[in-house]
């Protein structure tokens, strides 16, 4: 069952899979994938981490909870999406 997804497919989809854009039986296959492959379910955390990350960043820029992130990642996070002045 689990072996239906490869892991290159978690990654390819994985935005899909977060944002519930996945059918239902994809969407199974998934959670079952992610429960059973550490690489997956450690890669959707980091994914996850940086989404949660970039959100906070652009809802609030000066949001204390940020203080915590190394100046040069904010940075570079900040200059992807701001145009430059
Ligand atoms: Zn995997």
């Amino acid at each position: 069952m689990a072996g239906n997804l490869t892991c290159r497919q978690v990654e390819e989809f994985l935005m899909d899979y977060l944002e519930n854009r996945l059918g239902f039986w994809m969407t199974l296959q998934f959670s079952i994938h992610l429960f059973m492959c550490t690489n997956c379910s450690k890669y959707m955390q980091e994914y996850k981490n940086t989404i949660a990350l970039e959100k906070k960043i652009f809802e609030n820029p000066e949001d204390e909870a940020i203080g915590n992130v190394p100046d040069d990642i904010l940075q570079a996070i900040l200059n992807v999406k701001k145009p430059s002045s």
